[in-house]
């Protein structure tokens, strides 16, 4: 589950890394209040489980409590990459004079965590990361040690840090054991003009798997970073949303992956994918398919079904009753073998629906979703 920057600013507080006084609301009179409290000139943040909150509108300069009203009515309601803004948070402004990016994170295939810094932090540290990664320090942290106080300086070191950022490197780090995170990111950590070291945004991603020992978050609205995400998980769907044009609905996690392979195998890219499960039910199918369709990104759908104990003519049933109830407006390639293949793409076939077609390889199947997706 990831955090708020504002929750992130709290435990990172509560770890004593320094960061400016702020107060959260979903009010835009009582941002002026709090912009009064805070001595009048703030920051106004969006409140956001997304990045890039500067670029898209999220993060503004209000000189005083007047225009931090007025910038809060603004900002509240407003969607960031498709997530509302449900409350802004207040700042006290810093002036900076540099800006530096650090985080930990899970590094799965080293089974360790991995320390990312740079002195070039801020709105742009993705496109420094891509066009000059030396400018990226990457320092393996073994879980078992931590991050000493030698570590912390190494860090630093690596990445061209002032040495007075490696404090709040191990207190970072601290965050990360103590709340049984997987991610804490601060981007931008700053030095101030009066040489000050702030944490000024933060991100924080708790392991789930120690949810029941974090319960002062609360059972998050859905854990889920995307808004299709969250409304598949409310249909019990497993759904991941990726960048690319293909649409993937498959039965069971393997077939799904390398579904995804196959796809990217034909020069597409997967939009999303859709994993149905055993049970792939018509109620199920139509789920699947209305969130697919759904994603704008979505320029054709591939169907990939091996039929086991759900049969293939199910799963056809499946389709056609989707049908009935999803308007379907993009190409649907579906691809099904096993148990009943045979019977399933009669009932296919009987459905003709000019948009549905159907192929009896995996690879035959990438390919003409593929060719759609281009074509459409
Ligand atoms: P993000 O775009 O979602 O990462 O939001 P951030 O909180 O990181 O803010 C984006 C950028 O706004 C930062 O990199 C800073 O350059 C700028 N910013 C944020 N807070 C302040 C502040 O208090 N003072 C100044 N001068 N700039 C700020
Ligand atoms: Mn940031």
């Amino acid at each position: 589950m990831d955090l708020y920057e504002h929750q992130a600013r709290e435990l990172f507080e509560e770890h004593g890394i320094v960061v400016p006084r702020a107060e959260v609301t979903d009010s835009p009179k009582e941002a002026r209040e709090i912009a009064r409290r805070l001595g009048g000139r703030v920051v106004v943040k969006a409140q956001v489980k997304t990045g890039g909150r500067g670029k898209a509108g999220g993060v503004k300069q209000a000189a005083d409590p007047a225009a931090a009203e007025l910038t809060a009515r603004q900002m509240l309601g407003m969607r960031i990459k498709g997530h509302r803004v449900g409350k802004v948070m207040l700042a006290q402004p810093v002036d900076i004079e540099s800006e530096f990016y650090v985080s930990y994170v899970l590094d799965r295939a080293a089974g360790g965590f991995l320390a990312i810094a740079s002195a070039e932090g801020g709105t742009e540290i993705e496109e420094v990361a891509a066009t000059r990664p030396e400018a990226v320090a990457r320092v393996p942290v073994d879980p078992a040690v931590g991050v000493t106080s030698a570590k912390a300086q190494e860090i630093a070191a690596a990445a061209g840090l002032p040495p007075q950022t490696a404090d709040v490197l191990v207190r970072l780090w601290q965050v990360l054991v103590r709340e049984d995170a997987l991610l804490v990111e601060v981007n931008p950590l700053v030095r101030s003009t009066k040489g000050r070291i702030l944490a000024l945004d933060g991100k924080v991603t708790l392991d789930d798997n120690a949810r029941f020992r974090q319960a002062r978050w609360g059972a998050d609205e859905s854990g889920h970073h995307d808004p299709l995400e969250a409304a598949a998980a409310a249909k019990g769907l497993n759904y991941v949303k990726l960048d690319g044009e293909v649409g993937v609905i498959g039965n069971g996690a393997g077939l799904v992956m390398s579904t995804l392979d196959a796809v990217a195998g034909c020069g597409a890219r997967p939009a999303d994918f859709l994993d149905i499960g055993g049970g792939a039910s018509a109620r199920t199918m139509a789920d699947a398919l209305s969130v697919i369709l759904s994603d704008p990104a979505v320029k054709s759908v591939l169907v990939n079904v091996f039929g086991g104990i759900t049969a293939c003519d199910a799963v056809a049933d499946g389709i056609v009753q989707a049908l009935e109830t999803v308007r379907l407006t993009k190409p649907l390639v579906v691809r099904l073998d096993g148990n009943n293949a045979a019977r399933g793409r009669a009932i296919l076939d009987g459905r003709a629906h000019p948009l549905v077609e159907h192929a009896t390889t995996m690879d035959g199947a990438a390919h003409r979703a593929a060719e759609l997706a281009h074509t459409a």
